[in-house]
């Protein structure tokens, strides 16, 4: 599904549907719906973009970075920064991608095994 139109994630992202717990001008980040830990946090780009493999150019790569950056910032706030987090992106149905839009999970919270099933 590449339609942004009915895209769940720019719908929470623009606003629309949801609660998000931090924005920026081009980052939105909300709880996920299903947590997987006592913290997760989906955090994505406030533009469309089905999948981490679509980033190619300088620009959506200086987006991925804000990302990350927001994730810090969002570990910090919910407390999770010293005993430590998970970042994880799931590219396509093999990795377990169920959401056409780029999203970085944030999971923390409890202790996580390795490696991930
Ligand atoms: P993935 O399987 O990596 O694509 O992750 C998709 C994630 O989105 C899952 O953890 C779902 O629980 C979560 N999710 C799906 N729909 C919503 C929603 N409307 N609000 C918040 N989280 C959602
Ligand atoms: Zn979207």
């Amino acid at each position: 599904m590449n339609k942004i139109d009915d895209c769940i994630f720019c719908k929470i992202a623009a606003g629309k549907v949801g609660k998000l717990i931090y924005e920026d001008d081009e980052v939105a980040a909300f709880d996920d719906l299903n947590p997987q830990a006592p913290v997760h946090v989906l955090i994505v780009p406030k533009k469309h973009i089905a999948r981490i493999s679509d980033v190619m150019n300088d620009s959506d790569v200086c987006l991925m970075g804000k990302i990350v950056v927001a994730a810090n910032k969002i570990a910090a706030d919910r407390g999770i920064s010293q005993d430590g987090y998970r970042l994880v992106i799931n590219c396509n149905e093999g990795a377990g991608q169920s959401v056409w839009h780029v999203h970085f999970h944030l999971l923390g919270g409890r202790s996580l095994s390795w490696p991930p099933g």
